[in-house]
């Protein structure tokens, strides 16, 4: 491809609206536009590398058996009242009427959609297991899109959804999904984890997400330095402690603590340390009732945890409002002593002796707390955050380290709540009906790259991992106007192409400094430059973007020299797990 012809602007400034550098360097190297927020276009380069992540889920996917279809984007209301998620769903479900006053949205999923088509075909045990999957546009609106593709409002996922017999097949369907997802952020070159997460408040059903390990990333993940246990922070649990006899209970003291509501300011006050605090949240369910939570004062309660304990599909903050009906105090004083609501205590509250807690009175606290003396908890469990260093609840050997990771990738066991809803049946072997049981498993396409930009870059620019570079090789002719080095330069060109390499050719008559910006910018793993000066002496240079080695090579040289350096690079990227 002849850059002089190829439609690619680069930008030499940071474009201030974006704040990520994957953002950046996408926009700088004219991979996508912006249309609309969370809106965009892929430009040729940048559709280039979203091709090659298509192509190595598709080989991946097809390798596991997987059928590729596609469905459409715009999706009607009645598959979404069936399932029961038109009003669930929230206002990222974008809803709109045909001109007959149809509802319809755009798809921001596709289980109702494949729900329906496969009830429609599947009559007999026979025809599973079924796995299909598509390549196709969604559509969220996001309340906060940003960082480019990360989080857009439009994007392309792939998603698959596999049909089995029963739990054990739709187990076995899960696994091969789940190690076909590791070969492909393999093959991307990417650094994951494949870590445990929240499935909601469904029973039963568990789901790993892939994540990308990025400074940038917007989830938090801990894992054992000992074993495999990998989690999201949402999801990870905490070692229960080990209980202690309990002994010198003292009497109940009321205090004043003027003005002093959160914990660091209550214990300085008092001369305690933050652990010795019980500190009492209040949240209310989705029907207004109230419940309290009580974590040590140095932890932090883990809401999604409380949420699945309890049950609930949504658990809020109380406001003050609320926390007054409920405590007979304001926000900052409340506390377990007297109060009259469901109190779920974490673990390591039991353990606790002579605590202070808030009185549920303005600017007063109590000391000398004892849990079961002084108050009754309703249930104890493991309801707070876990933390970077702590031991692992699993091997007990290690400890938890942190890392920030990208969610490119979710793998879910669904059970048969849409196969149920939706009365999508097959006859077993005993011409008994039963429902599919199910699972769903998605891929963030723009995600991906944009991720595997936050992981490889350097302070020039891009540095693609080879296997999605948008192409494999730049040529770089310093000399335009010169014959002979023009010459060089596309005999090269056709060289590598003959050999089916994918080759950018910068032919256009700007000075070199730019193109070697340009060549670092956007990013492609080899850069062969060729000009008057070298050709002289009768060489080429050849430059690994990654490592901004050069070799010195005669022109003949240069194929062989770009598959021994591209096989090398391609064995490195393999190693970096
Ligand atoms: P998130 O928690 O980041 O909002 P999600 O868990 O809602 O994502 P899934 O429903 O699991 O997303 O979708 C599957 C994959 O689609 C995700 O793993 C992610 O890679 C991608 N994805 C989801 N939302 C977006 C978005 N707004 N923009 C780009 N990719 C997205
Ligand atoms: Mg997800």
């Amino acid at each position: 491809m002849r850059m002089s012809k190829y439609l690619l602007n680069t930008l030499k400034e940071v474009p201030r609206e974006a704040e990520t550098l994957s953002h950046q360097l996408m926009l700088r190297s004219c991979m996508i536009k912006k249309v609309a927020a969370g809106i965009y276009t892929y430009m040729p380069m940048g559709y280039r590398v979203i091709r090659k992540i298509e192509a190595i889920i598709r080989e991946e996917l097809n390798r596991e058996g997987c059928i590729e279809l596609l469905m459409p984007a715009v999706q009607p209301a009645e598959l979404w009242q069936e399932s029961k998620r038109w009003d669930f769903y929230g206002k990222e479900l974008l809803r709109f009427k045909d001109r007959k006053g149809a509802d319809f949205c755009l798809g921001p999923t596709h289980e109702e959609v494949i729900t329906d088509v496969v009830r429609r075909e599947l009559k007999s045990y026979r025809q599973l297991p079924l796995n299909l999957y598509q390549i196709q546009t969604k559509f969220r609106d996001e309340i906060r899109p940003r960082y480019g593709l990360m989080r857009g409002r439009e994007f392309i996922m792939k998603d698959a959804y596999s049909f089995d017999v029963d739990d054990q097949a739709s187990e076995k369907s899960y696994w091969s999904m789940y190690h076909a997802y590791a070969r492909i952020f393999h093959r991307c070159g990417l650094k994951f984890r494949a870590v445990e997460a929240d499935s909601g408040a469904i029973g039963g059903s568990y789901t790993h997400e892939f994540h990308v390990l990025a400074d940038t990333g917007e989830d938090t993940v801990l894992s054992c330095t000992h074993c495999e246990y990998t989690a999201n922070i949402e999801k990870a649990e905490c070692r229960k402690p080990e209980s202690v006899e309990h002994g010198d209970f003292l009497e109940t003291e009321k205090r004043e603590t003027p003005g002093k509501k959160s914990v660091e300011e209550v214990a300085e006050f008092l001369g305690v340390q933050p652990e010795n605090l019980i500190k009492t949240m209040i949240f209310v369910a989705e029907d207004g009732t109230p419940v309290a939570v009580l974590v040590r004062g140095d932890h932090e309660v883990n809401e999604v945890k409380v949420r699945n304990f309890l049950g609930l599909n949504a658990l809020e903050l109380a406001d003050e409002e609320t926390i007054r009906a409920a405590t007979g105090g304001p926000s900052g004083f409340s506390g377990p002593v007297g109060l009259n609501i469901r109190i779920l205590a974490d673990y390591a509250v039991r353990e606790m002796e002579n605590a202070v807690t808030g009185a549920n009175e303005k600017d007063m606290h109590w000391l000398n707390v004892n849990p079961e003396r002084d108050f009754k908890v309703s249930e104890y469990g493991d309801f707070r955050l876990a933390e970077e260093g702590e031991q692992c609840p699993r091997c007990e050997e290690g400890r938890y380290e942190q890392f920030k990771g990208i969610e490119v990738g979710q793998v879910f066991r669904l059970g048969t709540k849409y196969s149920e809803s939706m009365d999508c049946r097959f006859l077993d072997e005993n011409g008994k009906e039963k429902p599919a049981v199910m699972g769903c498993y998605g891929i963030g396409v723009g995600r991906t790259a944009a991720a595997a930009i936050e992981q490889n870059n350097d302070e020039n620019g891009i540095i693609w991992p080879v296997n999605i570079a948008p192409f494999d090789v730049m040529i770089l002719n310093l000399d335009v106007r010169d014959e002979d080095v023009s010459i060089a330069a596309r005999t090269i060109e056709e060289k590598l192409e003959e050999m089916s390499f994918e080759v950018l050719y910068d032919d256009r008559d700007v000075r070199a400094g730019f193109k070697f910006k340009d060549a670092d910018l956007i990013g492609l793993p080899l850069q062969v430059i060729v000009g008057k000066r070298g050709l002289k002496e009768g060489v080429v240079e050849v430059k690994v973007r990654r490592t901004g080695d050069r070799e010195k090579v005669a022109p003949a040289e240069v194929p062989r020299k770009v598959v021994e350096l591209l096989n090398s690079l391609k064995e490195q990227e393999e190693q970096r797990r």
